[in-house]
């Protein structure tokens, strides 16, 4: 099966916008397996555009189009489609409420050539648009097809996904399986740099990486049959990651540190509490968010003035004057402090300076202590950490959250 991708729009010829849609069409083609010999753009011009249609079909088995799907007399595509493939347009009544919904939940009102955009050409898939007014659609004979599909980015990627792969792996036979495994502590350069002589000649399965902020997702992805054999395909190649890296790995089905946390304490049938300085509630608010949580974590305490901290923690008044707030030693008795007045198996602590202010030579911004207290030790790590207020905040509670995962890897004795 051949594809060719046909962009409409005077914009792109002017050059008033870049083609990041024949761009992404491409790349999703490709992961397929589906060859593409033609990208062409056209203008909103009629004839030009019944050409450059007539010529892609003469050459291509699948024509994927985007934009000119719009109310207005220059969106020409779905017409010139119609036309190729013998078909008049109809409309459907299904978009029309879709269409009428949108605009009365706007509160707007409905111009009728806005219903140009429920007609369609009889027989053909329509495919719903959440993002937008128009919908797309799939216009097929025994041999040929037409894909269109809107113009505007935020519109066309996600019904891309949500309705033309599906479509196309039915169509070829192919489909694409894949999973995420996700890592936490190692920098991008270094997770590339070891997993170089898996990604080199890499053509199927393939590894792609992502940096996200302070952490990597690798997307490990086959070109299979179906999902059974996809799974066949990958497994391996996710087990070689996990022994390359180690236990920076912190998951291989895309789930975050928080939902891994919540698994490991529901796991051990251990509780946890925590009392936050810089973060400030967030790795509370993080554990929140999974379903279920309740059973385990017991209490999150934002003990941010040194009041607080002996008051709710029973941190000791010497601590704090001979070592200040942020250090190791009032990490440690935070982390025990919450741990004893909760009852949890585990007491989990922050305190750092996260800036923009407040820093000094020796205790710069960044500086960040973390705290684990469990049954039989208590560690404290001391972080440097880089960026803005949030960002500080942030890396601090995903360390915070890696600290507490490991102390399920390392020792049993502790839970
Ligand atoms: P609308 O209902 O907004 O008119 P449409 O399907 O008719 O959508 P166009 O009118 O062709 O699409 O384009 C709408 C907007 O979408 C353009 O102004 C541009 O911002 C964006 N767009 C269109 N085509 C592309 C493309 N190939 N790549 C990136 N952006 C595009
Ligand atoms: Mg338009």
């Amino acid at each position: 099966m051949t594809a060719e991708i046909l962009s409409v729009g005077t914009e792109l010829l002017m050059g008033n916008i870049v083609n990041t849609n024949a761009q992404y069409i491409s790349q999703k083609l490709c992961d397929l397996g589906i060859n593409c010999y033609f990208q062409t753009t056209v203008g909103d011009n009629h004839d030009r555009l019944v050409s450059a249609v007539e010529l892609a079909l003469s050459r291509a088995d699948l024509l994927i189009l985007t934009g000119g799907l719009g109310p207005t007399a220059d969106d020409l595509t779905k017409e010139t489609i119609a036309d190729a493939f013998g078909r008049d347009l109809i409309l459907d009544p299904a978009s029309e409420e879709h269409i009428r919904m949108r605009f009365a939940r706007m509160g707007r009102d409905m111009t009728p050539n806005n219903l140009k955009q429920a007609m369609f050409p009889r027989g053909c898939i329509i495919m719903p648009n959440p993002n937008g007014t128009a919908p797309g659609c799939i216009v097929e004979d025994g041999v040929k097809a037409a894909i269109l599909l809107p113009g505007p980015p935020k519109e066309m990627a996600p019904m891309f996904d949500a309705s033309v792969m599906p479509y196309l792996e039915k169509r070829s036979g192919i489909m694409l399986h894949s999973r995420v495994v996700r890592v936490f502590g190692m920098g991008e350069s270094e997770v590339e740099y070891r997993l170089r002589d898996l990604m080199e000649h890499q053509s199927n399965p393939t590894i792609a990486p992502y940096a996200l902020s302070g952490e990597m997702k690798l997307r490990v992805t086959a070109r299979c049959k179906s999902r059974a054999e996809g799974e066949i395909m990958i497994a391996p190649l996710i087990e070689r990651i996990k022994a390359t890296l180690g236990s920076v790995v912190y998951s291989t089905n895309d789930q975050e540190l928080h939902e891994v946390c919540a698994a490991l304490l529901k796991e051990h049938n251990a509780t946890l509490a925590v009392a936050e300085s810089c973060t400030g509630g967030m790795i509370a608010s993080k554990l929140v968010s999974v379903p279920g949580i309740s059973e385990s974590f017991i209490e999150g305490s934002v003990t941010y003035s040194n009041e607080a901290k002996m008051n709710r923690l029973g941190v000791k008044c010497e601590t704090l004057s001979a070592y200040t707030a942020v250090s190791a030693e009032t990490a440690r008795e935070m982390a025990e402090g919450i741990r004893r007045t909760s009852g949890a198996s585990y007491g989990l602590a922050t305190t750092g300076i996260a800036g923009p202010d407040g820093g000094t030579a020796e205790r710069p911004v960044g500086l960040v202590y973390i705290a684990i207290a469990g049954k039989a030790e208590t560690m404290v790590r001391e972080l440097h950490l880089t960026g803005g207020r949030e960002r500080i905040r942030n890396m601090a509670s995903l360390y915070a959250l890696d600290l507490l995962r490991r102390c399920f890897l390392s020792d049993s004795s502790n839970c």
